[in-house]
């Protein structure tokens, strides 16, 4: 039966694949529970409103240019967001306000961490806020390093790349910290401190879950003004039918995994945004022929620098591999993770990717590019030790022994064994009665009052 809805609540995705899909996965959940949602988005990379008819949508126009996007600069570009969006965001509910009658009336404004300036808009309205991360309480806590760092004189290091222990957070090395070259260095610290402040808004909610990270997320809440925190991840199994992708699914590789046998697959795609060059292009093609696994491959088209899309693969690849290889342009992720052929997912370690993976007990090849997914990388490979890294510049033979580590040795089992144990111990969290089920349930409660 429908709940009779009550309240409404908006949400402010930030505009990039890896952002919306937790979004508007909390949107589906939150619907589920009885809310109105509205989605405020910028016009650049709306989700197709008609995908997702339970929503209202509402654009706020931030005048950047494809051209702007295009740079890349993702610092500056998320600076950008934050300055033109606040207005418009701000007349945008000023009107909802108007309109609304006392059946939706807006309960809160729900936003992504790095689209800190809907906190200053609800402050402004007096609506109560709340943040959602989109990544791991490692990410949070190694930007927290990071700003200590720089606070006691230590940025920038001698040896960004160095293998030493950082003392504030002695799991990752210097050389995994998610410092980015993106633009000026004044910008990113000054972006980087907006993301962890939370400011006035009223709690957090994660996606992520206590049986990965409890620890760290009770560290975060004794370094940061103590908040009710709501740990609810992994969303997506809230919210299985939930899809956002910007670009369109290829489901023709799901006939192409039924032909394979179990566990033989291995499923590579960088996710949304990180590039290769033609040279790191050749080195990946190679050492996956040569490791004779079959592999499904996803090339996002622009992801290889100064190519449309797949023409840049070396000679005589194709025929090499024939049969044993298939390549999308963009894949139904999740379900490709939870078919029985995969066996192994060699991934730049994004946070959705991640807990996509543990999800489905799948061990992983780690080949971070930038920003948090060099946290991840490292929790993945020594931390939970479901998986190994890439660490040196792609070499073929390198890869080839990787690969068939991963997906052929002894080693590569017991990880897989260890993958298997995790995804059972999520499976605990979002079951009735579990942390995240709980958690889910008091944040309900939480917006309600
Ligand atoms: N994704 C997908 N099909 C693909 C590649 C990725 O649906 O072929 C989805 C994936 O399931 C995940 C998101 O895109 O939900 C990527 O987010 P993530 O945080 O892993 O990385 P980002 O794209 O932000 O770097």
């Amino acid at each position: 039966m429908e709940p009779k809805r009550c309240r409404r609540v908006v949400l402010v995705p930030c505009p990039f694949q890896g952002h919306i899909n937790p979004m508007l996965q909390l949107g589906t959940i939150l619907y589920s529970k009885g809310f109105f949602i509205t989605i405020v988005h910028p016009q650049f990379n709306s989700p197709n409103p008609s995908k997702h008819p339970e929503f209202d949508f509402q654009f706020v126009q931030e005048g950047l240019s494809k051209h702007d996007f295009a740079s890349g600069n993702l610092v500056d570009i998320i600076l950008a967001l934050n300055e033109r969006c606040k207005i418009p965001f701000q007349e945008c509910l000023l009107r909802m306000m108007l309109q609304q009658e006392s059946h939706d009336e807006i309960a809160c404004i729900i936003y992504d961490d790095l689209m800190y300036f809907s906190e200053e808009v609800a402050t402004n309205l007096s609506i109560p806020s709340i943040v959602l991360r989109t990544s791991s309480a490692a990410s949070l806590l190694s930007r927290l390093a990071i700003l200590q760092l720089k606070e006691e004189g230590y940025i920038p290091f001698p040896d960004a790349m160095s293998q030493d222990p950082v003392p504030e957070f002695r799991t990752l090395r210097f050389k995994d910290l998610p410092i980015c070259n993106f633009g000026t260095p004044e910008n990113f610290y000054q972006l980087l401190a907006h993301m962890c402040d939370v400011k006035t808004s009223s709690a957090v909610i994660w996606n992520t879950m206590d049986c990965l990270e409890e620890s760290l997320l009770a560290e975060q809440q004794l370094k940061q003004f103590p908040i009710p925190i709501f740990t609810v991840g992994p969303m997506h199994k809230f919210a299985p039918a939930c899809s956002s992708s910007l670009l369109k699914e290829d489901t023709s590789c799901i006939e192409w995994l039924d032909k394979q046998d179990p566990n033989s697959v291995l499923y590579i795609s960088l996710g949304s945004m990180a590039c290769t060059d033609e040279k790191e292009l050749a080195e990946m093609a190679w050492g996956l022929a040569n490791s004779k696994q079959p592999f499904l491959w996803v090339i996002r088209p622009g992801s290889i620098v100064g190519s449309e899309w797949i023409e840049s693969l070396p000679e005589g690849f194709m025929e090499a591999v024939g049969e044993r290889g298939c390549i999308v342009k963009w894949a139904p992720q999740r379900q490709v993770l939870a078919h029985p052929s995969v066996g192994g997912f060699w991934t730049h370690c994004g946070w959705n990717s991640t807990l996509e993976t543990i999800s489905e007990g799948v061990p992983m090849i780690c080949r971070p590019c930038f920003a948090d997914q060099l946290v991840t990388a490292r929790f993945v490979s020594h931390v939970w030790r479901i998986g190994l890294q890439l660490e040196n510049q792609l070499e073929r033979n390198e890869i080839e022994k990787s690969v068939r580590r991963l997906m052929i040795d002894e080693d590569g089992e017991e990880m897989r064994k260890r993958a298997e144990d995790l995804k059972e111990k999520l499976e605990a969290c979002f079951k009735k009665g579990g942390s995240s089920y709980n958690s889910l349930n008091k944040l309900v409660e939480f917006i309600s009052s």
